[in-house]
């Protein structure tokens, strides 16, 4: 793909594939019977920006630091595109240790430069992502990373299966009762003491 021409023509791709052609997101996924027999689908859409944030060219143009880019830099840093991607993904719940889906929603804008020098420049003025020109585009890559970066940092249900909230509960409540004492009333006694001291 010719990414300068999609950007100056906003040119706009859209498509779908499944999790399983995304090997690094497939792995984060929960390995049961039902993850695997099933791939969620991946809706995700590329759309060519082909003047991003102008004003912010014309202050890069007049810092120091980006003078000493080449002219093209200046007209190529309003190209850019923008990157939307959704699927769902089944992961492991950390408070119940059952499955839960969790949507994914990634949605980032990426400005171009001529290579990797600029980009470093681009990197400090800029709050958007950079996209190196001269490097190999990977649409398919660059979806699957924003979906990584998308995942919750730690998957929990809303509420928890009610079945399996109350069993571990009540297992949990019976071990304390035989084994520990119970925090509430160690903290009730400490309070009293201190009180009485
Ligand atoms: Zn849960």
């Amino acid at each position: 793909m010719n990414l300068i021409q999609f950007a100056q023509d906003a040119i706009q791709l859209e498509g779908e594939f499944e999790l399983h052609d995304l090997p690094r997101l497939s792995l984060e996924q929960t390995q049961s019977a039902q993850a695997m027999a099933h791939s969620p689908r991946v809706k995700w859409s590329l759309l060519g920006e082909p003047d991003m944030q102008a004003l912010e060219v014309t202050k890069l143009v007049s810092e120091p630091r980006a003078t000493r880019l080449a002219v093209p830099q200046t007209l190529v840093a309003k190209l850019g595109l923008t990157l939307q991607a959704q699927t769902s993904i089944e992961l492991t719940c950390q408070r119940c240790l059952s499955a839960v889906v969790c949507n994914l929603d990634a949605q980032r804008q990426f400005r171009f430069a001529l290579d990797e020098a600029a980009a470093l420049a681009l990197d400090d003025e800029l709050e958007d992502d950079v996209l190196v020109l001269s490097q190999a585009f990977d649409a398919m890559e660059l979806i699957e990373d924003e979906l990584i970066m998308a995942m919750p940092l730690v998957a929990m249900h809303e509420t928890c299966p009610v079945s399996l909230a109350q069993h571990s509960g009540s297992s949990i409540e019976s071990d304390a009762s035989s084994e520990k004492p119970n925090p509430f009333a160690v903290l009730a006694q400490l309070k009293t003491k201190r009180g009485q001291v």
